[in-house]
């Protein structure tokens, strides 16, 4: 797949605190992307960089085939990290003005800002003033002004913060949308657990450095352990426990379950199959549970850290 953008040893450096050191990410067309890292990392840093509000001291940019320039800002959707609005101006007045700015005649503009406020169900705002709204629903306009214009290229830069859990599922859901759209998007986010499902490709940035990126189901399986969730009964629990622990490496879990089951992470071996153990479990007890164990983005992230 050809990438939208690529960033080639980027490094950035404040006085003598380097924030990138030498970060190169491939971001491939129609895919998302997540830049993730806990806060510090670089993120918003490279984001800057790419939306040529930060120059890099090294390393470069290409959007599209071409080197970055100043006009690709038209392509490119940017929510930042630190959003204002101006704050005595009502809701359509300041969503009108700014989709103007990003070249939209006022009519189409205001087609495309109704659109979009009923899909997210601020409707009812068009005519408050900027200052009665939550920070949530102040962030919701401004993540509609950021993809009003259908840019090629979506930024969103922690999107999700000040979004409480329903309305963090929302953006999500029109993020996918973006994307079945057309759109190419790269979010940052430091809260690694709540994103998995939304990223083809993710990037782990720590203490300025990329310390792993690829395609996330490459990841996962190469970090992967073999390791399965199971829940068994039998009327000795204790001697089902021994019995398994003299063929497997198994050791005591806990999940939340329905049933009073003996429980156990069990770790197979390379010889060993999922058919294997599934089938020897079959025949000493009433198997209830079997889960193969899937390495968090958050797993993943603390691992690398220590790999590295
Ligand atoms: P993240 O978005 O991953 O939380 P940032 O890219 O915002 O991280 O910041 C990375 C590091 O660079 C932080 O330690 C931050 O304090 C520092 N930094 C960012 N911008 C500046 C700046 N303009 N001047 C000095 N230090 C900065
Ligand atoms: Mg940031």
């Amino acid at each position: 797949m050809k990438n939208l953008l690529e960033a080639h040893a980027v490094s950035k450096n404040f006085g003598d605190f380097t924030a990138l050191n030498n970060v190169s990410i491939s971001v491939p067309k129609g895919s998302v992307f997540g830049l993730l890292g806990p806060n510090g990392a670089g993120k918003t840093t490279l984001i800057r960089v790419i939306n040529q509000i930060t120059m890099p001291d090294s390393g470069h940019v290409i959007l599209d085939g071409e080197p970055l320039q100043s006009h690709h800002v038209q392509n490119i959707g940017y929510l930042p990290e630190e959003r204002g609005l101006y704050k005595s101006m009502k809701v359509g007045e300041q969503a009108l003005y700014l989709a103007q700015l990003k070249g939209l005649s006022k009519a189409e503009a205001k087609i495309r800002l109704k659109y979009w406020f009923e899909r997210l169900e601020i409707g009812d705002w068009w005519n408050k003033k900027i200052q009665e709204l939550s920070k949530g629903m102040a962030q919701k306009i401004q993540f509609v002004v950021t993809v009003l214009h259908e840019p090629k290229l979506l930024i969103f830069d922690e999107p999700f913060s000040g979004f409480d859990p329903i309305n963090a599922n929302l953006i999500k859901d029109e993020i996918l949308r973006l994307k079945e759209n057309g759109a190419t998007v790269i979010f940052s986010t430091h809260r690694m657990e709540s994103v998995e499902e939304l990223c083809d490709h993710i990037a782990l940035i720590h203490q300025s450095n990329k310390i792993l990126d690829g395609k996330l189901t490459d990841i996962k399986r190469q970090y992967k352990t073999n390791t399965y969730e199971v829940g068994i009964n039998a009327p000795d629990k204790i001697t089902l426990a021994e019995t398994i622990s003299k063929k497997f490496n198994a050791s005591l879990t806990d999940f939340r379950s329905l049933n009073d089951e003996l429980k156990l992470n069990i770790k197979l071996a390379e010889n060993e199959s999922a058919n294997d153990l599934l089938s020897y479990l079959t025949s000493i007890g009433q198997v209830s549970h079997f889960v193969e164990l899937i390495p968090s983005a958050n797993d993943i992230f603390i691992q690398a850290v220590k790999n590295n």
